[in-house]
């Protein structure tokens, strides 16, 4: 069974102390890839250093997450931009992670849809996916890629809590699901919402650190638990682990264009 996390910050200070292990305890557990996404300038360093650490096991990609928009956005955006062209051969696997999130801090709403849209402009001219964070927002996220969708124009909406409608405009806009911890948490409701999404439009995922699956819900969430996520959706589904690994990693490998 292979296994690919489309969402995870191994590089964070959570797992400074056993880093090497958590990647090794993923692996035995099948996975064999892992994509980082970025969060501002002061994650890039670490992020970079895992990925050179662990070429072709994990991925990089790059943006500025919607809860770092703060006033000092320009100088934020600039310094992704820069990292994003540069022009030593530094690779990025996807645009992200960008987006709304209209949980935290209402204050920023216009600056975090200026820092979306600009992504988006970035995954369509680099032919990139784009990973967004959607949380208290989803509609709003929707209709932004629905204004701006070109042929090109493809991603992730990660850690997906949105109802079955969007779930199906998310899929009609040729977009995946990430599905992660959330499956598993008791009514979510994200399981009703899974028995009627084909599985063509699902990727799996941790956001590790944050957001482990039951039973170790609250606790640091890794990446050797997607197994749980895998058989939670194989049941859900009713099919196969192996099925469910299948599709969902082909699906990871042709977002990502791998
Ligand atoms: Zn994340």
């Amino acid at each position: 069974m292979k296994l690919i996390d489309t969402h995870c910050h191994l590089y964070l200070p959570e797992f400074d102390s056993d880093r090497n292990d958590v990647i090794h305890r993923a692996q035995e557990s099948g996975v064999d890839k892992f994509f980082l996404p970025n969060i501002d300038s002061s994650s890039v360093n670490s992020m970079l250093l895992l990925s050179a650490a662990n070429s072709g096991i994990c991925y990089p990609m790059m943006g500025l997450h919607p809860g770092s928009v703060k006033d000092d956005w320009l100088r934020e955006i600039t310094i992704i931009e820069k990292y994003l062209f540069n022009t030593t051969g530094l690779k990025f696997y996807g645009i992200g992670e960008t987006g709304l999130d209209g949980y935290w801090d209402k204050s920023y709403v216009h600056k975090q849809k200026e820092n979306f849209q600009r992504h988006i402009g970035w995954a369509k001219e680099l032919h990139l996916p784009i990973t967004i964070h959607s949380r208290e927002a989803t509609e709003e996220c929707i209709a932004l890629i629905k204004e701006n969708k070109d042929e090109n124009l493809t991603g992730i909406f990660h850690c997906f809590t949105g109802t079955i409608e969007q779930a199906h405009e998310i899929a009609d806009m040729d977009f995946y699901l990430g599905i992660g911890g959330v499956v598993t948490f008791k009514n979510a409701g994200l399981d009703k919402v899974l028995e009627q999404i084909d599985l063509e439009h699902i990727v799996l995922e941790t956001d590790s650190p944050y957001l482990a699956p039951v039973p170790y819900r609250g606790k640091r969430n890794e990446t050797s638990y997607l197994k749980l996520i895998v058989s939670k959706i194989a049941v859900i589904k009713n099919l196969p682990l192996e099925e469910v690994a299948s599709i969902t990693t082909r699906n990871a490998m042709r977002v990502f264009q791998l």
